[in-house]
This record gives C-alpha cells, sequence and structure tokens, in this order.
C-alpha cells in the first residue's frame, strides 16, 4: 500500500467507523452465527499472492462484521461494559501509527513520562493516596497476578508457607493470580461473604488467627470493590486494618467500580484503600478508554521491580538511574502505549463530564432497581450501588423450587437475548440463577434500560 493509497483507504475507513457508531443501533448486539461457521468460511492456507485493499475490506464487512459481538451498542448491558469513546479511539490510531513500543524510557520518552503524568492525574481523581505510584497494565487478571508475585518476593523464605485469601465473590482473576504465583489450593482461604456479598471481616480474621497458629504465614488479603457477580463492595478498612496488623500485602480489586470513585459520593466505598499495598482498576471498563489500559497503583516500587526488574547488556541504557523502564513493572517486556488515549479521553471529557457520565448509569440502575422492586412477580438479588441490577422473574408456582427457578430465568434470558435487541448475562448468587443488567455503556439511554425491561417482563409473562 503507497502513501496516497494509505491515505485514501484511511478517509474510507473513517468515514466507515462514522457510520458504524450512527448506525449501531440497528444491528444485533449479539450475532446469529453458529461455532465454527465464520472459520469454515474462511481459506485454510495463508494467499501467495496479496489482494487489493478494496477486496480486502469488502471481505472483512461480508465475513467478519456479520460474526462481531457489539460492546458499543446501547442494548449492550452483559457482563460489563468495554466502553471505547472517539477520542480514545482516534489516540489509538495515533499510538498504532507511531508504532510506539515503550519497554523503555529510551524506546518513547514521551510514552513513559505522559504514562506517569495521566496515572498521577488518574490517582488523584480517585481519591489515591500520593504514596501510590502508578503503572498501566494490560489487564486487571495481570495487575492481580503482579501484586500477588510481589507479595511472595517480598516474603523471602517465609514464602514456602504464604497463605492468601479472598471472599467467595472475588473474581476468577484472583485465584487465577494465586495459583500462577504457586500458592497451592490448599493454601488458599475462600473467605464467606454477608448478605449484601460483601467479605466478612469476623471471617476474614478467623482464618488468620487459624493459619499463623498452625506455623503458615498470611502473605496477600485481596479485597473487591464493586464483584462481578453483583458489584459488591469489601469493607476495605476493616479488612485492610486485619491485613496490615499480620504484615499480609493488601491488594485491592476494584477493577470494574473502582473508576466510578472520580464521583464523590462513591469514594466512600472506596474508604480504607489507604491501607492497600497495591489496587488496580480499569479504564478499560467503564471510563470511556479502549481494551487495554488497566491502572495499577503500588505503594512499594522497590519490591514490584525487584520482582520485574532484569537488565541483560542488550537492554542496558545510559539513563537507567533516572528514568522509569517500565519493562520493569511488569510480566511482558514489549508494551503498547496506552497512556495516550487515556490522556485523550481525560482531555476531552474533563473530570466533570466523565463524572457526570457515571452518574447517568448509576441513577439508571437505581431506576430499574425501583422499577424491579415494585412487581411482586421480580426479585431483586442483591444491592446495586453501581449501576448493576441483579434479577430475576418469580412466577408463584416456581417458589421455592431453585432448579425450576434457575431453568425459568435461563430460558426468559435466553428468550430477550434471542431478539438481538440487547445483551444479558447471568451469574449465581448463593447458587441461585440470576439475570445481570450492567448498565454502563455510553451509549445506552434511559429508553434502552426501559426497553430491556420491557422485554423481560414480556418474556416473563409468555
Ligand atoms: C473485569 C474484572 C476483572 C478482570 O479484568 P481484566 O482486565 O479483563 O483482566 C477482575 N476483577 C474484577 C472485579 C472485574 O470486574
Amino acid at each position: 500500500m503507497d502513501h496516497e493509497a494509505f491515505r485514501q483507504h484511511g478517509h474510507a475507513m473513517v468515514d466507515w467507523l462514522a457510520d458504524y457508531f450512527r448506525d449501531l443501533e440497528q444491528r444485533r448486539v449479539v450475532p446469529e452465527v453458529r461455532p465454527g461457521e465464520i472459520r469454515a468460511a474462511l481459506p485454510s492456507a495463508a494467499p501467495e499472492l496479496g489482494a487489493p485493499f478494496e477486496t480486502i475490506f469488502a471481505d472483512f464487512e461480508r465475513q467478519i462484521l456479520p460474526g462481531m459481538t457489539h460492546w458499543g451498542h446501547p442494548g449492550w448491558f452483559a457482563y460489563f461494559p468495554s466502553n471505547g469513546s472517539p477520542p480514545s479511539l482516534l489516540a489509538e490510531m495515533l499510538a498504532t501509527g507511531l508504532g510506539a513500543q515503550c519497554m523503555s524510557w529510551i524506546t518513547s520518552p514521551a510514552a513513559t513520562e505522559l504514562e506517569q503524568v495521566v496515572m498521577a492525574w488518574l490517582r488523584d481523581l480517585l481519591g489515591l493516596p500520593t504514596a501510590f505510584t502508578g503503572v498501566i497494565q494490560d489487564t486487571a487478571s495481570s495487575s492481580t497476578l503482579v501484586a500477588c508475585l510481589t507479595a511472595r518476593d517480598r516474603m523471602g523464605d517465609a514464602a514456602s508457607r504464604m497463605t492468601a485469601y479472598c471472599s467467595r465473590e472475588a473474581h476468577s482473576s484472583v485465584a487465577k493470580a494465586f495459583r500462577l504465583a504457586g500458592i497451592p489450593a490448599d493454601r488458599v482461604r475462600v473467605i464467606a461473604v454477608d448478605d449484601t456479598y460483601a467479605m466478612l471481616p469476623e471471617a476474614l480474621e478467623d482464618a488468620l488467627a487459624a493459619d499463623a497458629a498452625a506455623g503458615l504465614v498470611p502473605g496477600i488479603v485481596v479485597a473487591t470493590m464493586g464483584t462481578t457477580s453483583s458489584t459488591a463492595c469489601d469493607p476495605l478498612r476493616a479488612i485492610g486494618e486485619l491485613a496490615q496488623a499480620v504484615g499480609a500485602w493488601y491488594h485491592v480489586d476494584a477493577a470494574y467500580g473502582g473508576t466510578a470513585a472520580i464521583c464523590p459520593e462513591i469514594r466512600p466505598l472506596l474508604d480504607g484503600v489507604e491501607l492497600a499495598d497495591s489496587v488496580v482498576t480499569n479504564p478499560h471498563k467503564w471510563l470511556m478508554t479502549h481494551f487495554d489500559c488497566s491502572a495499577y497503583y503500588v505503594r512499594d516500587v522497590e519490591a514490584l521491580q525487584k520482582t520485574f526488574r532484569t537488565s541483560p547488556e542488550y537492554l542496558r541504557t545510559a539513563q537507567d538511574q533516572e528514568v522509569a523502564n517500565f519493562r520493569d513493572w511488569g510480566i511482558p517486556l514489549g508494551r503498547r502505549f496506552r497512556a495516550l488515549k487515556l490522556w485523550f479521553v481525560l482531555r476531552s471529557y474533563g473530570a466533570e463530564e466523565l463524572r457526570t457520565l457515571l452518574r447517568k448509569h448509576i441513577a439508571l440502575g437505581h431506576e430499574l432497581a425501583s422499577w424491579v422492586d415494585a412487581e411482586p412477580q421480580w426479585e431483586r438479588m442483591a444491592p446495586a450501588p453501581l449501576g448493576l441490577v441483579c434479577l430475576r422473574h418469580v412466577p408463584p408456582e416456581l417458589v421455592g423450587d431453585e432448579p425450576a427457578l434457575a431453568a425459568h430465568n435461563a430460558a426468559l434470558m435466553a428468550r430477550v437475548n434471542a431478539t438481538g435487541e440487547v445483551f444479558l448475562t447471568h451469574t449465581l448468587l448463593d447458587g441461585r440463577y440470576a439475570m445481570r443488567v450492567a448498565i454502563g455503556a455510553w451509549r445506552t439511554e434511559r429508553r434502552h434500560v426501559e426497553r430491556v425491561w420491557g422485554l423481560l417482563r414480556e418474556a416473563g409473562e409468555t
């Protein structure tokens, strides 16, 4: 592709994307494709000869696009949102265009320093202590693994007796991180939760005491602000005090809910995060920034680097003593220029407009919760502090019959999803099947929430 062809196709593609955004609502959220269908339509070997861009793009529209799920759709209520805003997209285009690879300061000085600046901006917006230093990781899963590995190494010889703690509602990435950090399953303590699905500090206290009495060494405690099933918020201060008292690393997983702490009225849900050794929150979920962009904050940068620093001759630079080389702050060597999109987002919207957006989603969640509460045949299954509403339909004839309720609600959700207008996913709360309506896609308006509620009620009545 020569220079002029690039210009022409580039312009056309931006036009294509502008139309895609404008008409997104007309598409199905989740495509109607069967497993293997897309793959079967594609050649089994790479082409020997190149094709014109027009041909490739036409195939993209014909073969790939019909198999895409549209996370930016206003009817997106599944999992959690992954918000990609236009300024973030344009910054991604620039970062990719520059071909930036940001492993060391010298490999893109502005990228390293912009990352330091935007991580400090975000830290301050979230009300995190200035003692935290930020670094962008690819995902919260990686961030939590980084925390576990650092915690383990900081323990020295005691690591062989290390125990780890999280609540029953912690994200699966926490258990995965414990496993990858070499903590055997029989030294992982899954702590009980209260009726709001938040960790019970008394249960943690008992587990810590039992382990200490058995000669084990509590190594890491992971608390969650905004659990994946129901956005439950663990009591961070009480948990942090217990972790500190036994010298365990304290990691707070606020992957989804954390970014909402830029709103002062939500910040109390992060109260006690001041006690943490590390905390992760994902701008790539709710904060208008494209995947991937996970903000990891750590107090003891020395401990972090002790775990991740390598300095082979071929990576040494003259500036190593005076700069941050982010290759030493996580697992991969090569790093994308992720700070650019977050900078574009923070500058385009400003904190005030981001707060307005988050508040809109949270208010819509509260509104939906009130509609559910007002319907005798519908049950809201957990508090809804952050715009996620967990609910189920309970027809009188099924009251008390959990397996039948699970089957009934699964069928109901399948019917609603089959419309293609919206997409919901489910979870289990205390073993009970719950549909999740996660409000947070930035194109979602009140009428979309009314629509999903209407579809649910219709499905419940038939
Ligand atoms: C989404 C989420 C994760 C995993 O996030 P990734 O960035 O996809 O790894 C972990 N914990 C919580 C609480 C989450 O909401």
